[in-house]
């Protein structure tokens, strides 16, 4: 098997190209190719010689994940389920909004992290994925969307002026006719920090605006268990924003429902929040699920409010999505705008999270890959709702 160019990093691939004689900016080139024009053969370099071009091919394959399936929800949310070369499954799910395209995207296959509420826990973890498996998942929805994006840097501005409001096109089309992913939250499968390296890697590769696919930081996120030391590190190392997931706010309950927390007790966790450098324009998301009965009482709302005083934040209350395999049930409305009325009475920003795609088990926590698809009758959970769209006319 040749090696996956998209395996190397632009310094390894550099040299790789010096090696053979030629000059270092070619290496930029190719890398534009593959990440900002998506291209998935050597083939289509064109301002590459034929004979760098041949060369390139012999020494290198282009990673191309196999979309297996695709679910689209009532509500617009669209699950990806991408089949890697040895068999492993993961999702990706896009979410549009209003005036953003959101696609949340996996960094492990399954989890190892076993939070009692979690879908993706019942799978446990099978495997970390590599940088170009978490960048792949960016680019191969980006082909869904928009299979002939345009062919230089400044070109795609123009393209992305000249597109809007234009609605309906070539692939898929979403409310106001955003054609691109503009933001990334890394909340799909598995805990992104128990696979570092891979993960910052993959982060460099979105971020880059020169060399890489040029997705501002500012608009990606990354959720976490609480790993104390990995949080510290990717806040010195990136400039994405931070979520932690913190779901209780004692440490004997939240114990029950994360594991991690006897690795790290809640007090490590927010101490390590309250002395990470973050500009002071930013805030630290803490991502709350809601359950019926275990942890959304007045008491709970207090004790959190306790918990998270003075710390520059704002608090995503999740509504539990509910899974076959789960016994824990999502709390009423009236209750679930009473724990959000107690946080905003206490001075907190707090968002209440609005189920995406639950139909289609696309929702927070109800990604399970190949798993739990099935219904009693056999057939595939998603066949029953999706409704499948044109990709490439
Ligand atoms: N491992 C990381 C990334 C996953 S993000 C983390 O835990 O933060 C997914 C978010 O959805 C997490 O906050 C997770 O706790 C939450 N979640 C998991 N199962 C859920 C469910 N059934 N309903 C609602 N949210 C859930």
């Amino acid at each position: 098997m040749k090696p996956n160019v998209k395996d190397l990093s632009k310094e390894q691939f550099t040299s790789h190209l010096k090696e053979r004689g030629q000059h270092s900016y070619r290496a930029a080139q190719v890398w534009q190719w593959l990440y900002q024009k998506r291209a998935v053969s050597f083939d289509e370099m064109s301002n590459l010689s034929g004979a760098l071009r041949r060369q390139l091919a012999e020494d290198f394959s282009i990673s191309r994940p196999r979309i297996a399936r695709q679910s689209e929800s009532r509500d617009g949310t669209v699950k990806f389920l991408f089949e890697l070369a040895d068999g492993e499954t993961i999702e990706s799910v896009l979410i549009p909004e209003m005036h953003r395209l959101t696609l949340c995207i996996s960094t492990q296959a399954g989890c190892g992290f076993g939070c009692a509420f979690c879908a993706t826990a019942l799978m446990g973890l099978k495997r970390n994925l590599r940088a170009s498996e978490i960048v792949d998942q960016v680019l191969e929805v980006s082909r869904m969307i928009d299979p002939h994006p345009s062919l230089s840097l400044e070109g795609r501005g123009q393209e992305e002026r000249s597109l809007e409001g234009r609605g309906q096109g070539r692939g898929i089309s979403f409310g106001a006719g955003e054609r691109r992913i503009t933001h990334v939250v890394l909340m799909g499968m598995g805990e992104p920090l128990a696979n570092y390296t891979q993960t910052v890697k993959a982060l460099e590769c979105l971020t880059d605006a020169t060399w890489g696919i040029g997705i501002s930081p500012r608009r990606i996120t990354l959720s976490s268990v609480g790993l104390v030391p990995q949080i510290q590190k990717l806040m010195e190392e990136t400039r994405v924003n931070l979520a932690i997931s913190l779901h209780a706010a004692n440490d004997e309950l939240r114990g029950e429902l994360m594991p991690v927390n006897r690795r790290y007790s809640l007090k490590q966790l927010i101490d390590c929040c309250r002395s990470l450098p973050i500009p002071r324009r930013k805030r630290i998301t803490f991502e709350y699920v809601l359950l019926k009965g275990v942890n959304d009482s007045d008491e709970d709302a207090r004790g959190l409010c306790r918990l998270l005083s003075g710390v520059r934040c704002k608090v995503n209350v999740i509504p539990f999505n509910p899974h076959p395999d789960s016994s824990f049930e999502r709390p009423g409305e009236s209750d679930i705008n009473r724990f959000g009325q107690i946080l905003l009475e206490q001075g907190f920003q707090v968002n209440v999270r609005r189920p995406r795609g639950d139909d289609i088990q696309a929702a927070c926590g109800q990604l399970q890959g190949e798993q739990g698809t099935k219904d009693e009758g056999g057939r595939r959970k998603d066949e029953i709702h999706s409704s499948s769209f044109i990709l490439h006319p």
